[in-house]
């Protein structure tokens, strides 16, 4: 396949360009009446940046911290809604890539928009597209990993700011207006810009929806990530202009929220930079909502980088970081000041049999587990636990039944769920450093 025949919108260093179909003038905040009823609250501070609160959207409220499972295509794969009822989420992130391709964004909003459609009712998210666009088939997925799967760092090429993994083509071109790229599913020729995401993500009608933004991994070069992050920048007010014009047009649905999404990489100017930029941006009266932590991030630098983030964002604004779950990460992030997380990883670890205890990670199709005729995890109160012994799924793996995902789905999600809700209570009790050691030392073997 070849990029010579793809129309792209020639680059613009200095400007933003003219929204594709937006109205000329930006209505005021007040034209959709749900907006006032949107928002967050601090309810306690522990230490110097963890705090709890309330994010209020249309479809009920959210305890913050809190973490939001993935059902990437409208689904958490294998679980039924009720069953993430019971488990305690509080809200579930769709992604809006996966929508628009497929069924399309339409017709989620004639089915009534995602949770509808998906029989949620609780609050919902969507990410931007941005990620998946820029990340799938481009070959440095592994360095973006929506897992941040511990610091792992598959350095697929040297530098190079268009860096393609061996074997693998580049599906997607950015340009200053926006993003061309190839579908993962048929290799079709799509394009997402500013605007035509937020349409995306208003028509897939999410209470919480994400500026779209350009990844970059950590090895761009310095260079590369200024102009990204000034691409960034002009996006978001675009997303702004966008968001208020379809807002005001579509005042029969309820509010959605738009958070900015800071980019920045590595660096502490830039992020730092952004993070002040998105939070002080306003078109005619609209500001986001709240803001998403994203890009490429090192294990080792996630407190510090959250943290000058959080230090030049606005206190009363929620703040999401994307693709976090692994429980040193999540106290981290946490006392760092972030506010809710998602991350695919609970549920894909679990259908490869990996499974979380409260002593560590391990894999049921080990042999030790043939026999044991308990619980996966004794002080564990999900349906899984209270219902089936570890020697049961265990099993279900080795016979390969589709049970042995359900099973271990609801376990891991009801783990991370669980998790950040003892957090958020240690938040309000002023604890939270002695349930951190006390919970990484057990399952690390030493607190982190
Ligand atoms: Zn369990």
């Amino acid at each position: 396949m070849s990029w010579d025949h793809v129309p792209v919108t020639p680059a613009d260093a200095t400007a933003p360009a003219a929204p594709t179909g937006a109205a000329s003038a930006v209505p005021p905040p007040s034209a959709h009446p749900g907006r006032a009823s949107t928002g967050f609250a601090v309810t306690a501070q522990d230490g110097e940046k963890a705090r709890a609160g309330v994010i209020s959207t249309p479809h009920g409220e959210i305890a913050t911290p809190a973490f939001i499972p993935v059902g990437t295509k409208a689904t958490v794969k294998a679980v039924l809604p009720e069953s993430m009822t019971e488990l305690g989420a509080q809200a579930l992130l769709a992604n809006a890539y996966h929508l628009y391709l497929q069924p399309g964004h339409d017709l989620v909003d004639e089915a009534g928009g995602l949770g509808a459609f998906m029989n949620w009712p609780g609050p919902t998210y969507t990410d931007s597209g941005g990620f998946q666009v820029m990340s799938l088939g481009a070959g440095f997925k592994k360095v973006l990993s929506s897992e941040f799967s511990g610091g792992e760092k598959a350095r697929t090429a040297s530098g190079e700011d268009d860096a393609v993994a061996e074997g693998k083509e580049r599906l997607a071109h950015v340009d200053d207006d926006g993003v061309t790229f190839r579908s993962f599913i048929n290799g079709d020729v799509h394009r997402f810009t500013p605007e035509i995401s937020m349409q995306i993500q208003h028509g897939l009608g999410a209470d919480v929806t994400f500026a779209f933004d350009e990844l970059t991994t950590l090895m761009n070069s310095r260079g590369y990530q200024e102009s990204a992050l000034e691409r960034t920048r002009l996006w978001a007010i675009r997303c702004l202009a966008e968001h208020a014009r379809l807002s005001a047009d579509r005042t029969h649905r309820p509010y959605q929220q738009l958070w900015g999404v800071i980019q920045g990489a590595q660096y502490e100017d830039l992020r730092r930079k952004a993070a002040r930029d998105l939070g002080a941006m306003d078109v005619e009266g609209w500001g986001f909502d709240g803001f998403g932590i994203g890009g490429a991030l090192e294990k080792e630098n996630l407190g510090t980088i959250v943290g000058w983030v959080t230090d030049e964002l606005p206190e009363a604004k929620p703040r999401h970081l994307l693709g976090i779950s692994e429980v040193d990460d999540l106290f981290t992030a946490v006392a760092a000041g972030a506010d809710t997380f998602d991350c695919v990883s609970p549920s894909r670890v679990a259908r490869n049999s990996a499974v979380y205890t409260r002593t560590g990670r391990v894999n049921l199709t080990g042999s030790r587990y043939r026999r044991q005729f308990a619980p996966i995890d004794e002080t564990c109160d999900c349906y899984t636990c209270t219902h089936y012994t570890a020697a049961y799924v265990h099993h279900l793996f080795r016979a390969k039944e589709m049970l042995s995902s359900t099973l271990c789905t609801i376990h891991n999600e009801r783990f991370v769920v669980r998790l950040v809700d003892r957090i958020r209570a240690a938040i309000t009790a002023g604890e939270l450093d002695a349930l951190r050691e006390e919970t990484t030392g057990a399952y690390y073997g030493t607190p982190r």
